[in-house]
């Protein structure tokens, strides 16, 4: 078994990164993970100022694939993920949707006890680890994994969690693969910047496909098939996020574009993944039922 210990750690997704590890398709490969402050707040006397920015968002990787080249699919299986026994959020400092409204910055730690985040002494919510870094490295510059695109990376999306399978372009040999960023629960939009941030182990299958046509990132998981769009505002996500899914209904069930269209319609959901990121992140989301209802198996 492969093991990436939380110590190798990359702040972009760049071609010019040095892979710490290898695998080959089909091996399975754990990711220890930081939170996505680095570890830095250990109590709430730590706010948003006293953080080192240069440290957020470490993504473990980059893992290399052997095989894997420019212009395949990398099928990422999320086998399992563990997360820590506490969380923390931050606040404030002018970001997130409230961030005109709320000036002044503050720092939350939540227990985990039982499989629930402890948000105060009311309410408590069982968790759902998710995912909130994963990606390959983009063609051209590097890009800080704070920022979502089409290489993956902050998609902040809560399908991303135990059973979703993710893929992923490869635009560089060897993929690069690196994840970070995990949140013991979150809620679509993560309009306060954060969810519950926590330090965790991912395990996950890795395989290259080679000439898969799916519109990457896109998530399989026993629910929907999702296609996940970045761009700089929340409608041209969901636009883009909703025209890849229409061309892959297109590609792969062969309907044809009137028909296409009116299935989305009629039975696909766009959903926002997150509207604070340096771009937001959108996803159509349509039941896997129509796939099987034309006999197709996602590879
Ligand atoms: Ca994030
Ligand atoms: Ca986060």
């Amino acid at each position: 078994m492969i093991i990436i210990e939380s110590k190798y750690y990359v702040n972009s997704m760049d071609k010019a990164n040095a892979s710490v590890e290898k695998a080959k398709s089909g091996d399975t490969v754990v990711f220890v993970t930081k939170d996505c402050f680095g570890g830095q707040i250990q109590s709430e006397d730590q706010v948003m100022d006293s953080l080192d920015w240069s440290q957020i968002n470490p993504a473990t990787g980059p893992l290399y694939v052997e095989g894997a080249c420019e212009g395949d699919v990398l099928k990422v299986e999320i086998l399992n993920i563990e997360i820590a026994d506490k969380g923390v959020m931050i606040d404030g400092g002018g970001e997130g949707v409230m961030g005109k409204l709320i000036t002044d910055a503050s720092t939350k730690i939540l227990p985990i006890q039982d499989g629930k985040v402890i948000f105060n002494d009311k309410l408590a919510f069982p968790v759902n680890p998710m995912i909130g870094v994963i990606g390959t490295a983009p063609k051209g510059e590097g890009i800080p994994t704070g920022t979502p695109g089409d290489h993956g990376s902050n998609m902040d999306c809560t399908k991303i969690r135990k059973g979703a399978t993710v893929y992923l372009p490869v635009n560089v040999d060897g993929a690069l693969l690196a994840m970070g960023d995990l949140h013991a629960l979150m809620g679509d939009g993560e309009v306060g910047v954060c969810g519950v941030e926590t330090d965790g182990v991912v395990t996950v299958k890795i395989t290259v496909l080679k000439n898969s046509k799916l519109p990457t990132p896109f998530i399989v998981d026993d629910k929907h098939a999702i296609s996940v769009y970045s761009a700089e505002t929340a409608d041209e996500a969901c636009e883009g996020a909703t025209i890849n899914m229409f061309n892959c209904l297109m590609n792969e069930l062969h309907m044809t574009d009137h028909e296409a269209e009116m299935l989305l319609s009629v039975i696909g959901n766009v959903c926002i993944c997150q509207i604070v990121d340096p771009e937001r992140t959108a996803r159509m989301e349509v039941p896997i039922g129509v796939f099987e209802a034309y006999g197709y198996k996602f590879a």
